[in-house]
């Protein structure tokens, strides 16, 4: 769902959020963060919020220090928890692109995101382990629909599949070709909402007519059949007529549940190239990079330091940075070993707060003797069900995933459907001793293992 105009009020719901943040928070983090950032109207939903800010500092400050406070915000507010999405981008900039949608009237809202401008190649650090991927992306990028179509690239998250999905993008756009990045999530809500005003061939004109088209995260079409459906056209239509296509995915085509097979296969008609964590070496120079990037300075010291403590995610980096750059100007202090060293062991400490889904499955599926794809499944099974209640449980508690996350990732319709267990598990806790025994035991090996 959309936010319509009644929805957000006479002042968007945004800038009501803010404005409560504000009285919650502290001055200096508002006057110096807070009041930076911008809320995204035009691309934001009910269960995604996204603000624009002028920076990565900025941006990564308020992502990992108030993200959860605005996502209980909204939900105090709305009903509705949503992912809180913070973008980099220039002041201004997304104004004028919501202009120029707004003056070509005959052309539908374009609800795909922005590519990140510094997802390039040549910020791309190469190591063995994305070689395959990066030069796979690199010759499909140079030469569109003609050498592998689709390609398909996939791996953990944090391993850069995003980065080079983009920077395929913005290659290509630089050089006029029209290019159409999205995530699945964003696809389907664009199939829904041109399905729901009838305007499919607006819809179809859209992903039909570009020159690449670019999907990330597309193991999120599990289970969705009727856009598969809309999706396997376009597919065809834009291969026959050349046009190139990329996928990304958590995994191989063929372990994405929940696909038809004929798309399936599809996805494995061209290349698949897949992307694995990086060594100490391409960890220390993705460290660099996003150094030379972001114009921060560190000592080799420093910088091999972090890559130790970082595990294979990538994603962690950006935020490392900022916080450490924050906290130096904060206390007017030179960025050396030790200064990091202490304002990392926070930070580390978080990390072992920072229990994944995963973790998580691991230990239920071992304890409670079920596979990880049963507890994922749709079955009906009573011991199937009784572990998957309990791993959406101890995953709502203990990770900072939403609802609507976990609906998604358990399979599940929608976060209604986990708001009902986590409520009957409640329920259960309060009334049963052993049980509550029982998920006390899991949470402690959970919490041990991570
Ligand atoms: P994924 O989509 O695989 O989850 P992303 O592409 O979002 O991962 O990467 C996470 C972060 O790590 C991004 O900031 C990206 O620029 C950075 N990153 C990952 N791998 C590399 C790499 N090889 N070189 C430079 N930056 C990288
Ligand atoms: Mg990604």
């Amino acid at each position: 769902m959309l936010f319509t105009c009644e929805q957000r009020g006479p002042m968007n719901i945004g800038k009501t959020i803010l404005k409560l943040l504000k009285d919650e928070i502290s001055e200096i983090d508002y006057e110096r963060y807070i009041k930076q950032i911008d809320f995204c109207t035009e691309n934001s939903k009910s269960d995604l919020a996204r603000f624009l800010a002028p920076n990565m500092l900025v941006a990564n400050w308020v992502k990992t220090k108030y993200s959860n406070k605005i996502a209980h915000l909204f939900e105090a507010k709305t009903g509705v928890r949503p992912e809180i999405e913070i973008r980099v981008h220039k002041k201004g900039s997304e104004k004028s692109i919501e202009k120029a949608e707004a003056a070509t009237t005959h052309k539908p809202p374009v609800t795909h995101s922005l590519l990140n401008p510094s997802y390039t190649f040549d910020n791309f650090v190469l190591g063995k382990s994305n070689e395959f991927a990066y030069t796979a992306a690199k010759s499909v990028a140079e030469n569109p629909g003609k050498v592998y179509n689709p390609l398909f690239i996939y791996g953990g998250v944090g391993l850069g599949k995003t980065h080079l999905l983009q920077a395929i993008g913005n290659l290509n756009q630089d050089q006029g070709k029209s290019v159409i990045y999205t995530t699945v999530e964003q696809f389907i809500n664009d199939f829904t909402r041109h399905l729901r005003n009838k305007t499919m061939d607006r819809f179809r004109e859209k992903y039909r007519l570009c020159d690449l088209l670019l999907i990330d995260d597309i193991q999120f079409l599990s289970g969705k059949e009727q856009t598969q459906e809309e999706f396997f056209h376009t597919f065809e239509e834009l291969r026959n007529a050349q046009k190139q296509i990329i996928l990304t995915a958590d995994r191989k085509p063929k372990e994405i549940a929940g696909i038809v097979d004929r798309l399936q296969n599809r996805f494995e008609w061209g290349l698949i190239a897949d992307v694995q964590p990086p060594e100490l070496e391409t960890k220390i120079a993705i460290i660099k990079k996003k150094c030379e990037i972001n114009l921060v300075n560190l000592d080799n010291d420093v910088v091999d330091y972090i890559a130790t403590v970082i595990d294979t995610n990538a994603r962690e980096i950006e935020g490392i940075l900022s916080k450490l750059h924050a906290y130096s100007k904060m206390m007017n202090k030179e960025l050396t070993l030790d200064f990091t060293k202490d304002v990392l062991k926070d930070h580390i400490k978080e990390k072992r707060e920072n229990i994944t889904v995963e973790d998580i499955m691991k230990v239920v599926s071992k304890e409670l003797n079920i596979k990880t794809s049963e507890i994922r499944s749709k079955s009906r099974t009573k011991n199937i069900v009784y572990a998957r209640r309990i791993a959406i449980y101890l995953t709502r508690t203990l990770t900072q995933n939403t609802m609507p996350e976990l609906a998604k990732y358990y399979g599940m319709k929608d976060h209604t459907s986990v708001s009902h267990t986590m409520k009957a598990i409640a329920k259960l806790l309060k009334e049963e001793t052993d049980f509550k025994l029982k998920i006390d035991e899991l949470t402690n090996k959970i919490t041990a293992n991570t």
